[in-house]
């Protein structure tokens, strides 16, 4: 099994500083739901982890965020892509849980769920948290510079063996050809 893990904001949609609140403020990034579709069509599992803290913040609601998602996966069926399984944290930042990226929370839920070792599984995200996650569960981490991913990259003190790449297009085209 080819399993990927992405982050949501900044990788397959555009970011705000205001968050996602709405399906009308869900809008995908260029050629990103084209790449997943790329991703779908060779076989790969994609699975998404996301830091929603919008949820505690009382910003929006559960039903509101399926919203969301259900606008996500209808566009990126249109396009012949799919998205496994979503895998949210709901938490605040002070809310000391496990799932919230940086932490490996979710990334461990993932690894339990498909009964997957962790280990050189890629994952994509745009904001150092979401590459410390992902080092710290033992996946490898892929940092984009869309969304948050310029400003990520300019402050540095990147994990290891983050490899980077301009939009999740890109990451794409590595996996496809070292694959
Ligand atoms: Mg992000
Ligand atoms: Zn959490």
């Amino acid at each position: 099994m080819k399993l990927i893990i992405l982050d949501r904001d900044g990788v397959i949609n555009q970011d705000s500083d205001a968050f996602v609140k709405h399906p009308d403020e869900w809008i995908a990034l260029p050629g990103s739901l084209q790449a997943i579709a790329r991703l779908t069509q060779a076989d790969w599992t994609v699975v998404v982890a996301t830091n929603q803290s919008g949820l505690a913040r009382g910003l929006f609601d559960m039903d509101t965020l399926t919203a969301i998602h259900t606008k996500m996966r209808r566009e990126l069926a249109a396009a012949g892509g799919s998205v496994d399984a979503i895998f949210m944290c709901p938490h605040g930042p002070d809310d000391n849980c496990t799932c919230r990226k940086p932490r490996p929370g979710l990334f461990e839920q993932i690894g339990h769920r498909y009964d997957a070792e962790l280990a050189g599984v890629p994952a994509v995200g745009d904001s150092l948290r979401d590459l410390q996650a992902a080092a710290a569960a033992g996946c490898s981490p892929w940092l984009v510079r869309t969304g948050n991913g310029g400003k990520t990259l300019a402050k540095g003190g990147l994990p290891e063996s983050t490899r980077v790449c301009d939009d999740l297009s890109a990451v794409v085209d590595a996996l496809l050809q070292d694959n």
